[in-house]
């Protein structure tokens, strides 16, 4: 695009970071139907559209079973329940994720046992995983952070070595690949959440699970309905965590353009791959990474900004009207709620750096195509503009 084309926009028209209604414009007749047929039939929980569903998706990850619930926290729940985790358990995991990660396995009573991150990938350093062992370890909850997958295969060697379990947080991740396979088949249970701004998003809160244990199929199953057998025979207390036809309709639409969708994702990081280095920006701005075997869904696409300049340069992109988001600025071990561990600030420091130097850029698949270029001019400026720490020293 020449520069005179981008004067005509830049600086005014608005970037936004996301926006769902390009998206739902394309799909609106389709989706309108779907909706006008639930209704007529008025079988809203459970039923046809969300076994359909479960279906559909257990085919898209090649795992045996899908189960669908209310949620993304709700499936991290339930995976757990499933497992059998409980009081007195611990379940190592990353400090560097959303908060659900974490406060699923509290909610259960079970310990989260916060383990330091690769800086490169943002997902838990397997060395660390392997360090934080102990006989109270029932699982692993790796999560697949922004759409890149963990080093699965570091973990399940330690996974299988002590005998534990591995739920993949794959909220941020559905279609992302590990050598030539997707996430939700790559530990014991996967979890996905079809909140709207997911890679596969509902007209609400929605999840699922992905197993191919058919044991723990089934008590899922069973788990999401109160832990009924059948005929109000409960032999667990489960909980009220079903998807809604409704949104397993809509869903089961988006699903057969979330490929399409994911490329344009893609498409979207391998733009600004080009235009950081088009601006000279790559030495002082870190790119996401996608390494070999791996494949990147893009669910956030996540820069790193170091020297303590990260909030200025979101602050001056956001005077400019280009949307770009923390994720994530606290992380969770020194959450307040999460004091009783007795965590300690400089405790995991990758974790810690990252909270203070990511910026998340705009990504979604029906992104105008100029804006990418429009962003990197704008975080150009914002970079010159904003001094870094040593400078601020140094001015002093
Ligand atoms: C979105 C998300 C969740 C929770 O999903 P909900 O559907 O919002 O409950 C859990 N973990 C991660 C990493 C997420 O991004």
């Amino acid at each position: 695009m020449s520069d005179q084309n981008l004067s005509a926009h830049a600086p005014h028209e608005p970037v936004p970071f996301i926006s769902l209604i390009a998206q739902h414009q394309t799909l609106a007749h389709e989706v309108t139907a779907a909706v006008g047929r639930v209704l007529a039939e008025q079988k809203f929980i459970l039923g046809d559209e969300v076994s359909q569903l479960e279906a559909e998706i257990a085919k898209y990850c090649d795992s045996r079973s899908a189960i669908g619930c209310a949620s993304g926290t709700d499936a991290l729940i339930l995976a757990l329940m499933a497992l059998g985790v409980g009081p007195g358990d611990e379940v190592i995991t990353s400090p560097f994720t959303f908060f659900a990660t974490a406060s699923s396995i509290c909610r259960l009573g079970a310990k989260p046992v916060f383990v330091d991150i690769d800086p490169e990938t943002f997902n838990v350093d397997p060395e660390a995983v392997e360090a934080a062992i102990t006989p109270r370890t029932k699982a692993i909850m790796p999560v697949h952070l922004f759409g890149l997958c963990a080093d699965m295969e570091r973990l399940w060697r330690i996974a299988v070595s002590h005998g534990v379990s591995i739920v993949e947080d794959a909220c941020q991740a559905i279609g992302a690949e590990y050598r030539g396979r997707r996430a939700g088949v790559l530990g014991t249970i996967g979890c996905f959440s079809f909140f709207p701004t997911k890679n596969l998003g509902g007209a609400g809160d929605g999840g699922m699970l992905t197993t191919d244990d058919a044991d723990l199929c089934k008590q899922l199953r069973c788990l999401r309905v109160h832990g009924d057998t059948g005929n109000y025979h409960h032999t667990e207390i489960g909980l009220n965590s079903r998807l809604d036809a409704l949104q397993a309709a809509i869903l089961r639409i988006k699903l057969k353009h979330l490929d399409q969708w994911t490329e344009a994702r893609r498409r979207n990081a391998q733009t600004y791959r080009e235009l950081f280095t088009a601006y000279s920006l790559n030495d002082e701005i870190a790119l996401p990474v996608e390494p070999r075997e791996y494949k990147h869904v893009y669910n956030q696409f996540t820069v790193r900004i170091p020297g303590g300049r990260r909030d200025g340069v979101q602050q001056r992109l956001r005077a400019n009207h280009v949307g770009a988001m923390v994720y994530y600025p606290i992380p969770l071990h020194v959450q307040p709620c999460f004091e009783h561990l007795g965590h300690r600030v400089g405790e995991f420091p990758e974790a810690e750096a990252a909270s203070r130097e990511v910026l998340s850029l705009p990504v979604y698949p029906e992104m105008p195509a100029h804006h990418a270029e429009l962003v990197v001019r704008q975080l150009k400026a914002a970079f010159g503009q904003t001094r870094s720490q040593s400078d601020a020293r140094r001015a002093a």
